[in-house]
């Protein structure tokens, strides 16, 4: 929660002592900040290097080919020696040298219809999507045309009849076949772009639409242009290489599509002469290999989400998982129990710890609210317990145990936990138009959930869910509509009716109110508790906003820097904070009754969890902090059945 959302900051508090947090600016050029995501990313790095010797090869080809790759001046059909590295053609020649001379042609045909064809498709794609109306009817219907052509034959066509067509011809008739399908995929981006609100900004400040395009449009689909970019290179090479096997180009030129062509004119397989043919094939594949190479490896790089990084498993060692006939743990009052659970993600920087053993146990029809502020990991505490994190979110556990049920949901595979979801453990998300599919109706999804975990019959199901909903208070006439036609609340309550299917034992809330209004929260609030006590089922609440669970939650966790920082009823925690952390919290946020007081603000920011402050994380920021603070990790300490991480408490267990 930063504290400008708690209140209105008037004045700041002690200026903080201890060590701060080391922040190490580091600078390197931009060359160097290539050089290092090229040499961190495998695909980049091979790709690069193939890459750099055929463009070694394509510029040098006088100092590297032993000899001319045209010149018929040895005795034919030579088997590979270390004077024709790769033997001679039927002609005389050395293969080799024609392999290396014939480069050139080749990465020059993929350049240049590559640049050809992705400035058509940015030229038609971006101009159809911004400028829409009749401009993007007109530029889709030729799109769509060119789209259904069967560019191979065409290109024959033409080709043929431009009889021995020359470099510019090739070049000319692959570019402009060849920008169709990038320019359907750049029209899209741009029409996603569009609303958007940055373009609206900059239509606001009287920007240029020519300016919009170029300087707002176009850097945020630098990634696409590069993939266009990269995939009509590999198409150009591929057809040009093919279209001069079987003839149709300049015989006499140097290039591997024509040494195919010469060695299957005198049949190079059967004549002793195989690597005629194999070596150009070779090449063209490894030249097609490192664009597609280039063109994943800059997808990763460009979008730091895409990148899998590995956490050095041997600095996490995994607990020995118990035997299966024992049950870890009793299934009495506690729903849940979570034993020092820790999560890490992986980072350039090495593993950041962002949950960092947590303990906690939640009773059956129990209240829990999870408060912080934003990167505090509540939320990252939250995903764990859930087992929601790995691919496609970052983070893994690296330490503890999560007893539900009487089993550690840790060691679950992933047939075992999809039966334990939604039936037994359901999760609310916080924006409920990303979490509802746009395109199903409420029915549709209810129907999908009751289906994946259940053998109801449609007449079921249908009646299950119109109960659920009127059960959040929405009249059932809405079963059959479509999110966007509900409001936010109603969006809100349909994720809580479909977490309820089946009346689980455990539902987990991720700030499910954080997009309504103060009056829709508040109502939402009161059903959710009504719902919790009619149907008994324990809640694990996640918000940043202390004073929206006062009143509903039984307990109180306060999270601080990926550590428990007090754990206590919700009455004793708001009547009697122990933690210097939650006693700033509290006084951060006005109260309607009583007399007015200056409200207080903590001053800074919470730390780097890349390297956390030596001792009480929250040192820095401390209006109490004294020098044992920072001399050792600071522990849970039991103060009258509440749980506080402060030295303050040290004397009171
Ligand atoms: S241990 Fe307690 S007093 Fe010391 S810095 Fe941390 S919160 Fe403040």
């Amino acid at each position: 929660m930063s504290t400008s959302s708690l209140g209105a900051t008037d004045e700041l508090a002690v200026p903080p002592v201890g060590p701060a947090p080391v922040v190490a600016e580091i600078r390197h050029g931009r060359w160097g900040d290539i050089w290092r995501a090229i040499s961190r990313n495998r695909k980049a790095l091979v790709g690069v290097l193939v890459m750099l010797l055929f463009v070694v090869l394509a510029i040098f080809p006088g100092q590297i080919a032993p000899y001319d790759g045209q010149a018929e001046i040895f005795q034919p059909a030579l088997p590979p020696s270390w004077h024709h590295l790769f033997g001679t053609t039927a002609y005389g020649q050395d293969i080799f040298s024609q392999v290396v001379w014939g480069t050139r042609l080749s990465l020059v045909i993929a350049l240049a219809v590559g640049a050809l064809a992705t400035g058509l498709a940015v030229l038609v794609g971006v101009s159809a999507g911004y400028l829409g109306g009749g401009t993007d009817g007109f530029l889709s219907l030729v799109t769509d045309v060119i789209l259904v052509l069967p560019i191979f034959p065409l290109i024959i066509v033409i080709a043929a009849y431009e009889k021995n067509a020359g470099l510019l011809t090739l070049v000319v008739v692959l570019g402009v076949l060849g920008w169709s399908y990038g320019a359907r995929q750049l029209r899209s981006q741009t029409l996603s772009l569009r609303r958007r609100d940055f373009l609206e900004s900059a239509l606001v400040r009287g920007e240029r639409k020519s300016y919009v395009i170029l300087h707002e449009i176009l850097p945020t689909m630098t990634s696409l242009i590069v993939a266009t970019f990269l995939g009509a290179a590999i198409y150009a090479v591929l057809t040009a290489a093919g279209l001069q096997f079987i003839g149709l180009g300049d015989p006499n030129s140097q290039s591997w599509g024509t040494m195919l062509y010469w060695a299957q004119n005198n049949e190079a397989l059967f004549a002793g002469m195989p690597l005629w043919a194999i070596a150009p094939g070779v090449c063209i594949a490894l030249l097609g290999a490192a664009f597609a190479l280039l063109n994943y490896a800059f997808d990763e790089i460009s979008s730091p989400a895409l990148r899998v990084r590995k956490l050095e498993r041997a600095r996490f060692p995994k607990a020995e998982p118990p035997p299966p006939s024992e049950p870890v743990v009793a299934v009495d009052k506690a729903v849940l129990k979570v034993e020092n659970l820790s999560v890490a993600y992986a980072t350039d920087g090495g593993p950041v710890i962002a949950v960092d053993h947590v303990d906690l146990e939640l009773a059956r029809g129990e209240f829990l609210a999870i408060v912080g502020e934003s990167g505090c990991g509540k939320s990252t505490l939250l995903y764990a317990i859930a087992r929601l994190l790995g691919s496609p979110l970052p983070g893994e556990i690296v330490g503890g145990r999560v007893l539900f049920q009487g089993r550690d949901l840790v060691l679950l595979e992933e047939r075992e936990l999809r039966r334990v979801r939604w039936r037994d453990l359901s999760v609310v998300m916080q924006s409920a138009m990303n979490a509802l599919n746009p395109v199903l109706t409420v029915a549709e999804q209810m129907r999908d959930a009751c289906e994946a975990h259940s053998n109801m019959s449609k007449k079921e199901i249908e009646a299950r869910s119109r109960e659920l909903l009127k059960l959040v208070s929405i009249d059932p006439v809405h079963l059959h509509s479509y999110p966007h036609q509900l409001s936010g609340g109603m969006r809100q309550r349909a994720m809580i009716a479909m977490a309820l299917l089946f009346t689980p034992d455990l539902v987990i809330m991720d700030e499910p109110t954080s997009a309504l209004d103060v009056v829709a929260q508040r109502s939402l609030m009161v059903q959710i508790k009504e719902l919790q006590e009619q149907l008994g089922f324990a809640v694990i609440f996640v918000t940043h906003d202390m004073s929206l669970v006062s009143h509903f939650s039984d307990r109180l966790l306060v999270m601080y820097a990926g550590q428990v920082a007090e754990l206590a009823e919700t009455r004793d925690l708001f009547d009697r904070p122990l933690h210097p952390y939650s006693q700033g919290l509290l006084g951060a946020f006005p109260s309607l009754q009583g007399p007015k007081v200056r409200l207080v603000g903590i001053p800074g920011s919470p730390p780097d969890l890349a390297s956390p402050p030596a001792g009480c994380r929250f040192a820095p920021r401390c209006p109490r902090a004294e020098a044992r603070c920072t001399a050792a990790e600071v522990p849970l300490y039991s103060v009258n059945g509440s749980l506080v991480r402060c030295v303050l408490h040290e004397r009171a267990q």
